[in-house]
């Protein structure tokens, strides 16, 4: 009998070693430890699908509509996407050639990167960001580089910064709008100067749109792809995690020029095949059907949202740059003196409370904890009552 090999001495490849998992995760799961948790930590809508999404899909799924799909999804959903994004943009992409439906948005990033990078290769990356762009660029070979935002110019990457980080390894810009952790939207002028700054140094900008449908401004929202130039170096992705509450359905899709399309397309066949069936029924439902349950969701993450904001501004030691859109909170905690790791885990520690530090979006995180309100408005009052109680807790940091 062959003798079971201990995991430590097994072959593993590099980057294997290398990627993390998130910081999300991490307190998360030291969260289960304890009883009575108020959680702000996930970032997905407690709602769940609508009702008629949900009996497309159980239909799909009783009336056989359970095989494998061509590789880039259903026609008929790519030609609602395309006709979506037609009414959001005005531009038309072609469903049989510049649109994929993939295993959510998650799904759609890798495939672009796998498609854009060769080792060496170098992205650009919000930092704070969404940290999941960093390991999935790690996995495709590629560097990332961190362009940092702050809070004074209200969470907008500076030109000059870019400046000096693209260079000619650069080959692509991820860009989140509005943004996983700040809540901020890219402004037009923000947009205009880096679509420039892309043309110049030909690079590609995957626009991660995901949280487009949840918007608290009037000013909306505006994507990279409508910008002169970009409509040809701009792989716009997006999903129904957040918009339709369909986080573990696991749908999104990308579009984008023919040449990246097609060779996502082709990656996709080699890994998943393609997004499963019935929930690409479902999505079709999702975005051609009824929208009165979005109009809900977000009604109800505004009332929270104000909640939190008005809450937040009364406890002292904190402070917050409103979010635009998502339904995050990203909360300044400098004035107590504490790292975002060691207030989050104190928090935890002494009011069983879950933030996310900072930190678990790059290190240009740190000072900051994220609250997300995806959680009902009762548990959100308990959670901030005890935020509140453990800052006058540790007073005397922050009490001159
Ligand atoms: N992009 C951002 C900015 C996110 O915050 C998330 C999820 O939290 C995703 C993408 C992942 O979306 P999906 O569930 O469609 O893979």
């Amino acid at each position: 009998m062959l003798k079971k090999q201990p995991y430590s001495s097994m072959k593993l490849s590099q980057i294997s070693q290398i990627v993390r998992s998130s910081g999300i995760r991490k307190i998360f799961n030291r969260a289960q430890e304890y009883e009575n948790v108020i959680s702000f930590a996930l970032g997905e809508p407690d709602f769940t699908a609508s009702e008629d999404i949900v009996e497309a899909g159980c239909s799909a799924i009783r009336n056989g509509k359970t095989k494998y799909t061509v590789n880039a999804g259903i026609l008929e959903l790519r030609s609602a996407i395309s006709d979506m994004l037609y009414s959001d943009y005005q531009i038309r992409y072609d469903p049989t050639h510049e649109i994929i439906v993939t295993t959510g948005a998650m799904g759609a990033l890798y495939l672009a990167l796998k498609v854009l990078l060769d080792p060496g290769d170098s992205v650009v990356v919000c930092d704070p960001g969404w940290t999941n762009y960093y390991q999935q660029i790690l996995m495709c070979g590629g560097t990332p580089v961190p362009l940092p935002v702050h809070e004074e110019q209200h969470f907008q990457p500076a030109v000059e910064d870019l400046h000096k980080v693209i260079c000619s390894s650069t080959r692509a810009i991820i860009l989140n709008s509005p943004c996983n952790p700040t809540g901020a939207i890219l402004s037009k002028e923000t947009l205009g100067e880096i679509a420039r700054l892309a043309v110049e140094h030909d690079c590609v900008v995957l626009f991660d749109e995901v949280y487009k449908r949840i918007l608290y401004t009037e000013e909306g929202f505006e994507s990279i792809c409508t910008y002169p130039g970009m409509r040809d170096r701009t792989v716009v992705i997006d999903s129904l995690s957040k918009s339709y509450a369909m986080t573990g359905w696991r749908l999104g899709y990308a579009a984008g020029p023919e040449a990246i399309i097609a060779n996502m397309t082709k990656f996709q066949e080699n890994i998943v095949s393609a997004a499963t069936t019935p929930c690409q029924y479902a999505a079709l439902e999702a975005i051609t059907g009824d929208q009165a349950h979005l109009k809900h969701m977000v009604r109800e993450y505004a009332r929270r949202r104000e909640y939190v904001c008005d809450r937040l501004a009364q406890i002292p030691g904190l402070k917050m740059y409103p979010p635009q859109g998502t339904f995050y909170a990203f909360v300044d905690i400098t004035q107590s003196g504490m790292n975002a790791d060691d207030f989050a885990y104190g928090l935890l520690d002494s009011k069983q409370v879950v933030v996310v530090p900072g930190t678990a979006f790059g290190s240009g995180g740190d000072g900051y904890i994220r609250l997300s309100f995806a959680t009902s408005m009762e548990n959100i009052r308990e959670g901030l009552d005890r935020i509140a109680s453990y800052m006058e807790g540790i007073r005397d940091a922050y009490v001159q």
